[in-house]
């Protein structure tokens, strides 16, 4: 099937590169001149675990193609998908622009049916939206179908080639037909049965918000939990497990910590949240969700402006982990740009590490931190040791290096990575929800 993705960003490519992958001919194209330059002169502008080996062997069997043309490539292709960003507006809602601009340019261009499937996350109505834009200036057939995206970065691929479901949001039996066999391949016959779930698009664009407001709920009910195990002397770390074996509850996303970032949660919890009050039906839950995901994102800080007296000037803190989370460089709303910021708006020097994402933090966050690339670099100086990331380096660091290279004694581990650890004695060392070290 010939397959134009429109936005070659993390889902753009990830998509891309996975549908050439499953025996489909794919074009990622992109408004972003430089994006295209660099995948056409062999470069992964995005660090996503197994996508260099998708990317490279598609691209050397020409199934994985790239272009700034997006007109040409919506009239060569069959089925067109929408991966374009939907950030958050100043008023917490889905900022559409970019979608509605490429539904004008795939209405100018089709050629011949083609389905249109949106991977992009939007508000309820959008993709009848899309579907209207493109009407108002077609004649040819077509059909919009809501695809929203599930995978998770830094497991994007795995998340693309074995997807617990793909949700098909259309009423169309033809388009439905067209989505079944693009992902048949990821399936046996038996196995897409289940696995592959038709809907209305409305419902669709509504699954997606629910799978993503309930996780980052979830998030912030274990954090809240762990603040309360803090108050009262327990140990989260403890308490999770005690729960979450219950299959009624689960492990999964039960990990107290820093608060949730990245690119969507945070976005898809507020714009829902608006959804909610533009019905006349307010979401107190998530807007609670939200408030407490924002105070999270600086435990650490607090935790360190609290051992140090509330006196932060002219101390020197190490930050370790710029990404919203382990294995991406995405540093959307990660919880270190909260923290780096405070602590520098409250007079500390700051020494910051990532082993990934330390030039898209810089973007941010230009001249004041000092960026280094070896994590124990980070610590030559430093009063105290902040880690906001779960990088499985930092898991396996040399604790006695760490000891040798920081030159005070306060560690805030704000991902709980060594809380079972042993570590010196003269540490003051904390993390989230560990109110058995009190
Ligand atoms: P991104 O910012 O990484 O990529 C978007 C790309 O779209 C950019 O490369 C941009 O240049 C391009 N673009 C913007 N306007 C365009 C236009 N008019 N024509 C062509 N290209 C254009 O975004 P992302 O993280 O890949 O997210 C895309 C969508 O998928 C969002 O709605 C997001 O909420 C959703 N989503 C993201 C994830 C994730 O983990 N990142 C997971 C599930 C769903």
């Amino acid at each position: 099937m010939k397959v134009c993705v429109i936005g070659s960003g993390y889902v753009g490519l990830v998509a891309g590169a996975g549908f050439a992958e499953i025996g489909h001919v794919v074009r990622c194209v992109d408004i972003d001149k430089d994006k295209i330059d660099a995948l056409h002169r062999g470069e992964v502008p995005i660090y996503e675990p197994g996508l260099d080996d998708l990317f490279e062997r598609n691209k050397k069997a020409e199934k994985l193609t790239f272009s700034t043309d997006v007109g040409p490539s919506v009239s060569w292709a069959e089925v067109v998908i929408i991966a374009v960003g939907t950030p958050e507006r100043e008023d917490g809602s889905a900022d559409l622009s970019a979608v509605i601009e490429v539904a004008k340019t795939i209405g100018d261009n089709i050629d011949g049916y083609t389905v249109v499937a949106c991977k992009s996350t939007v508000p309820v109505g959008t993709n009848e939206k899309v579907r209207m834009t493109i009407a108002e200036r077609t004649d040819q057939l077509f059909s919009v179908v809501s695809n929203p995206e599930f995978l998770r970065e830094g497991e994007a691929i795995e998340d693309f080639m074995h997807p617990p479901r793909v949700v098909i949001g259309t009423t169309d039996p033809k388009a439905e037909k067209i989505m079944r066999s693009l992902y048949a391949p990821l399936y046996g016959y038996y196995d897409a049965q289940d696995r592959i779930i038709c809907m209305d698009p409305r419902s669709a664009e509504v699954t997606k918000y629910v799978a993503n407001a309930f996780l980052a709920t979830r998030i912030t009910f274990i954090n809240e939990m762990a603040n309360l195990c803090e108050a009262v002397g327990a140990d989260i770390t403890k308490v999770r497990i005690g729960a979450g074996t219950d299959p009624r509850i689960g492990l999964y996303y039960f990990y107290p910590g820093c608060g949730y970032g990245g690119s969507c949660f945070p976005k898809d919890v507020q714009a829902l949240i608006r959804t909610g009050k533009a019905n006349n039906y307010p979401l107190t839950v998530l807007e609670s969700v939200d408030g407490a995901n924002d105070h999270q994102k600086l435990a650490p800080f607090r935790k360190i402006t609290e051992r140090f007296g509330g006196e932060l000037a002219g101390k020197t803190v190490a930050l370790w982990g710029l990404a919203f989370k382990s294995e991406t460089d995405d540093i959307r709303e990660s919880s270190a740009i909260y923290i780096a910021k405070a602590l520098l708006d409250a007079g500390a020097t700051l020494r910051a590490h990532d082993p990934i994402a330390i030039s898209n933090f810089r973007r941010l966050i230009t001249d004041k931190p000092t960026y280094v690339t070896d994590m124990y670099e980070a610590l030559d100086g430093a009063d105290a040791l902040i880690i906001a990331t779960d990088w499985d380096a930092y898991r396996r660091a040399d604790i006695a290096e760490v000891s040798k290279r920081l030159k005070g004694n306060v560690v805030v581990d704000g991902r709980n990575i060594w809380a079972d650890a042993d570590l010196p004695a003269t540490w003051q060392y904390d993390g989230i929800g560990l109110g058995h070290l009190k």
